[in-house]
C-alpha cells in the first residue's frame, strides 16, 4: 500500500538540519573565529561563566552552545573537542541531560521564570561537572527578568555557566552585556553554504546538479539552517535541476538575473523587460528579483576590484560574474545603477503595482549610458571652467573679466546688477580691442579689482560688504573709482576713517599708492552714457570679435562639433 510506504519514509526521515547539526567544533562551518577562541579558553580553563552568542538565525549559535556544554562536561575532558562517545556527551546531544538546560527566552521571558531558574542554580549538578543554562533569544526577556538575572551574573556560582544566544544583541541591557564575554557570529557566504550542501548531497545521494545547489545556497542568504530547510523542500518536491528548483521554491535562477543585468548594461531594455515578464508569468517574486539584481550589480562592482580573490564575498557564483563581458563593468555606471535600483527596491516593496515600477526603472537604467555620456561632456566643460584658464563670467563681459588676459593696466568688475541700473551700465562698455583675450600668452593673474575684493573680504569684511553693494569698481592708473548706488553708500565711504582704511588696504594690495575717487549714482550714469556714446560702434564690433575668439566658445565648438551662427549683443 503506497500510504504505508509513505508513512515509513516520513517516520525515518530526520530533517537535514538536525541530522547534520555539528557535534564538534571542527564540524562548525564558517565560525572559526568563535570556535578557536572558545577551544583555547576551554583548554586553558579560562572560559567565562557568562557568554553571549549573537548573530543571524541559523548560523550555529545554539549548536556551538551545546558543543561547549559537552566539551566542558565530557567524561574524557574538559578538552578542545567533546568525545561524543561518553554517556554525558550522548545525553547532551540527545537533549536529555538534566544539567544542561535549554530555555526559550521568547516564551519564558517573565521574572517568575528567572526567579525559579535562580533557585535551581544553587544546587550542584546531578551528573555533569557543570550546570549549563542556554537561553535562546535572550533579548526577549523583560526588564524585571534581566534585573533578576543580573544579580546572578554579578557573582555566578563556580559550577554554573550561562550561554545567551540572540539575534539582537543590541537589545540586551548594557549591564548584562558588560558581565558577559561576547562572541559575534557571522553570516555564511554562498560559497561556504554551497560547499557544505554539496557534501550533504553526496552523502545523502540526492543527485542535485551543481547549479541547483548554487541556487539553494544563494537563497539561504547566509543561514546554514535555512539552506538545509530549503534542501528538505527540494527533496520533498523531487527537484534535481536548477529549473525544477526555481519553479518548486519560487527562486529565480542566477543566469536569469545575469541576463537582465547584462541587457541593462548593454542598453537593451527590450531583452530585460521580456525576461522580467517571463519571471512574472512563472510566479517569480518581483521584489526578490529586484533584490537579486541589486546584489548582482554589487557583485560586479566588487568583482572588478577584487576579481577571483573576492569569491567568498560574492552572493553570486563566480562563473556567473565571469560570464559578464569585462567592458560592460564600468564602475561609474554600475554605482549609479545600484543607487537607482536600491531606491526603486524600497518603492517596489510598498507598491501595489511593483511590475510597472520595475519595468520603468529598468528602462531608465538601460538608458543611463546615454545620460552619462552627456554628463561626461558637462563634466569636461566644467573641468575647463574650473581649470582657471577661463572664468565662468557670462560671455557678455568677456572682454574685461578674464583675469590676466588684459594687457592694459585697467580692469573693471561690475558688481551686482540692481533694477535701477541704467542699460548703459552693462560691462560691454569696457570692451576695447586692447582687452581682447589672448590665452596663448596669458600672464600670471594681474592684480585686478576682483582680486582686490577677495583680498578685502579677508582683511576687512565690513569694508568689503559696503563695496560689494556698489554699482561698479574700477582701478585705473593708481585711482580706485567707486560708483555708488546710493547716497547712503557714498556717505559711508566719505567717512574719513573709512576712506583712510580703504586707501591703506588698496595701497597694500596693489603695491602702489592708490587714490580714491567716489562717484555718486547720478554722476556715474551721466559719465557712463557719455563714454558709451563716444565709442559705441567700434565697441560693438570688438565685442563680437571678443566673443567669437573666446576660448570657452572655442571649446564648446570643439566638444559639441558646433558652429557659431549668430552673435547677439544685449544692451
Ligand atoms: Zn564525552
Amino acid at each position: 500500500m503506497p500510504g504505508y510506504h509513505l508513512l515509513i519514509t516520513n517516520m525515518s526521515y530526520l530533517v537535514l538540519a538536525r541530522k547534520w547539526r555539528p557535534q564538534t567544533f571542527g564540524e562548525v562551518i564558517g565560525q572559526s573565529h568563535v570556535t578557536r577562541t572558545l577551544q583555547n579558553a576551554i583548554q586553558q580553563g579560562r572560559l567565562a561563566h557568562a557568554l553571549i552568542f549573537s548573530g543571524a538565525r541559523g548560523v550555529g549559535k545554539t549548536s556551538i552552545a551545546r558543543i561547549v556544554s559537552k566539551a566542558i562536561n565530557c567524561e574524557n575532558g574538559p578538552s578542545k573537542e567533546p568525545c561524543n562517545k561518553c554517556g554525558i556527551c550522548k545525553e547532551i546531544t540527545q537533549g536529555a541531560s538534566v544539567d544542561v538546560v535549554e530555555i526559550d527566552g521568547a516564551s519564558n521571558r517573565g521574572i517568575d521564570e528567572i526567579r525559579r531558574l535562580r533557585e535551581t542554580i544553587l544546587f550542584q549538578p546531578v551528573r555533569c561537572r557543570y550546570k549549563v543554562y542556554i537561553i535562546d533569544e535572550v533579548h526577549m526577556l523583560t526588564r524585571e527578568a534581566f534585573n533578576a538575572l543580573l544579580k546572578t551574573l554579578e557573582e555566578p556560582p563556580s559550577h554554573v555557566y550561562f550561554m545567551f544566544a540572540t539575534t539582537e544583541a543590541s537589545k540586551l541591557p548594557d549591564t548584562i552585556r558588560s558581565r558577559c564575554q561576547h562572541y559575534e557570529f557571522r553570516l555564511l557566504t554562498p560559497k561556504e553554504i554551497g560547499e557544505h550542501l554539496t557534501r550533504i548531497c553526496q552523502a545523502e545521494n540526492l543527485g542535485l546538479e551543481p547549479q541547483a545547489i548554487d541556487l539553494v545556497a544563494k537563497a539561504a542568504q547566509g543561514s546554514l539552517r535555512d539552506s538545509l530547510s530549503l534542501l528538505d523542500q527540494v527533496v520533498a518536491f523531487g527537484a534535481k535541476t536548477k529549473d525544477q528548483i526555481s519553479e518548486a521554491l519560487g527562486l529565480i535562477p542566477g543566469d536569469v538575473i545575469k541576463n537582465i543585468v547584462v541587457a541593462i548594461l548593454n542598453g537593451d531594455p527590450k531583452d530585460a523587460i521580456l525576461t522580467i515578464d517571463r519571471v512574472h508569468r512563472f510566479g517569480g517574486d518581483l521584489q526578490r528579483l529586484t533584490h537579486d539584481m541589486l546584489y548582482f550589480l554589487r557583485d560586479l562592482l566588487l568583482f572588478k576590484e577584487l576579481g577571483v580573490d573576492g569569491e567568498s564575498l560574492y552572493s553570486n557564483p563566480l562563473y556567473e560574474l565571469q560570464g559578464v563581458d569585462e567592458q560592460l563593468i564600468d564602475t561609474a555606471i554600475i554605482s549609479e545603477l545600484i543607487h537607482m535600483l536600491s531606491n526603486a527596491l524600497e518603492a517596489i516593496k510598498r507598491s501595489s503595482t511593483p511590475r510597472i515600477l520595475l519595468e520603468t526603472i529598468v528602462i531608465r537604467m538601460s538608458r543611463l549610458k546615454e545620460i552619462v555620456k552627456i554628463d561626461t561632456v558637462i563634466d569636461k566643460l566644467e573641468g575647463v571652467l574650473k581649470s582657471g584658464q577661463y572664468t565662468q563670467t557670462p560671455p557678455m563681459a568677456l572682454g574685461t573679466a578674464i583675469p590676466g588676459a588684459t594687457n592694459s593696466s585697467r580692469s573693471t568688475v561690475p558688481t551686482k546688477t540692481t533694477p535701477s541700473q541704467a542699460p548703459s551700465d552693462t560691462p560691454l562698455k569696457k570692451v576695447t580691442p586692447s582687452t581682447r583675450p589672448n590665452v596663448d600668452h596669458a600672464p600670471a593673474r594681474e592684480k585686478d579689482v576682483q582680486g582686490f575684493m577677495e583680498y578685502l573680504q579677508n582683511v576687512s569684511p565690513p569694508l568689503w560688504s559696503i563695496l560689494d553693494r556698489v554699482k561698479a569698481l574700477e582701478i585705473d592708473n593708481g585711482i580706485l573709482r567707486i560708483f555708488c548706488n546710493s547716497s547712503f553708500q557714498e556717505n559711508r565711504l566719505k567717512d574719513p576713517k573709512c576712506k583712510k582704511e580703504l586707501e591703506q588696504h588698496s595701497t597694500s594690495y596693489f603695491g602702489q599708492k592708490i587714490a580714491l575717487e567716489l562717484n555718486g549714482s547720478s554722476a556715474s550714469k551721466a559719465k557712463d552714457k557719455k563714454k558709451v556714446a563716444k565709442n559705441a560702434v567700434s565697441q560693438r564690433l570688438s565685442a563680437r570679435e571678443a566673443l567669437k575668439a573666446h576660448p570657452l566658445v572655442k571649446e564648446a565648438i570643439k566638444t559639441f562639433g558646433a558652429k557659431v551662427e549668430d552673435i547677439k549683443l544685449f544692451e
